[in-house]
């Protein structure tokens, strides 16, 4: 099998002769296509410390399942965190929440390998006429999908998004499906083209204190300086951004506008998969490329290059 080694000395392509078994309380998936987001960009520039395999973006198919056999070959995307069952979050149903969670690709071996395992409740059955090629967005699209299970957006809220990169691009189309006022701020060109083409409005950085809700995806930590700039007195600030560092804030002006900031990270599968079936999300236009696993490094070379979209990895070749 092969796989892409997060190690002291960065990312290498490996090899092993044996494929992995499917444990007894595991399932053992075959990784069909997997996304390069952000966040691994940053892991390999040293986010969390983690070795190991990165990759929590994937579609696969199912290849062993002892707890239910009729499950083998069925398609899947998954549930990327996995909880203890037993602490005080599990119970409450926050199992993204729990103090002992192991996250796919982030804590333990992810989805830049031919195999992967995760328990069987993670893994959610992908519909028929879903391609691989969309069904691979699910989780940055339930990423999305948790800014509105935080916080109320409607016809009548005002909302600016900073930072329209590939998750950027689906937050703006989620906001967009709300029926709010929407703006964004996007800095290249293939970025705005792209919001034009769906009638997102590009523009408003100057508006300082107009906005009911900003929503930082910049991945960069001057994006929370502008958000606080463009938040009106007693608004709200989403900070979707997961980046190497701190980043600085004038607390005072915060207390003294009163203004709220929303932490968001990952959100339901389930929800996704119903989103991305029932509505024109557009995920196609966000592909940039698809390269085999066999060419993982040039994949995250090309994902490192500004304005690129979503590239892919065929985790079968
Ligand atoms: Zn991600
Ligand atoms: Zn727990």
């Amino acid at each position: 099998m092969r796989y892409l080694w997060l190690g002291a000395g960065g990312l290498s392509l490996k090899r092993a002769r044996d494929a992995p078994q499917g444990g007894e309380s595991e399932v053992l998936v075959r990784v069909r296509l997997a996304g390069i987001c952000g966040t691994d960009l940053e892991l390999v520039k040293g986010y969390y410390g983690f070795r190991g395999v990165p990759g929590h973006e994937f579609v696969g198919e199912i290849l062993e399942c002892r707890q239910d056999p009729d499950r083998v070959g069925q398609r899947v995307v998954g549930e990327i965190n996995l909880g203890c069952g037993e602490c005080e979050a599990c119970r409450k149903g926050l199992k993204t929440h729990c103090p002992q969670r192991d996250v796919l690709g982030i804590t333990r071996d992810g989805a830049f390998s031919n195999y992967l395992g995760l328990p069987a409740e993670n893994l959610i059955p992908v519909p028929h006429e879903m391609s691989d090629r969309r069904a691979v967005f699910c989780e940055p699209v339930a990423a999305a999908l948790h800014i509105l299970d935080d916080v109320k957006i409607d016809q009548a809220s005002r909302v600016v998004l900073i930072g329209a990169g590939r998750l950027g691009q689906l937050i703006a189309q989620v906001l967009h499906l709300t029926g709010c006022s929407l703006s964004v701020v996007a800095r290249h060109s293939s970025q705005v083209e792209l919001l034009a083409s769906q009638g997102i409005r590009v523009g408003d950085e100057d508006e300082a204190g107009a906005f009911d809700v900003v929503v930082d995806a910049t991945g960069h930590p001057s994006g929370l300086e502008l958000a606080c700039r463009l938040v009106r007195p007693r608004g709200t600030i989403v900070v979707k951004s997961t980046f190497h560092g701190p980043a600085e804030v004038n607390l005072s002006q915060l207390v003294v506008d009163e203004i709220r900031i929303v932490g968001s990270r990952c959100g339901s599968m389930r929800h996704a998969i119903l989103v991305l079936e029932g509505s024109r999300i557009d995920t196609e236009s966000l592909v940039d490329s698809v390269f085999p696993l066999e060419q993982g490094i040039e994949a995250f070379q090309r994902a490192s290059q500004p304005g690129v979209f979503k590239v892919l990895l065929d985790c079968r070749i």
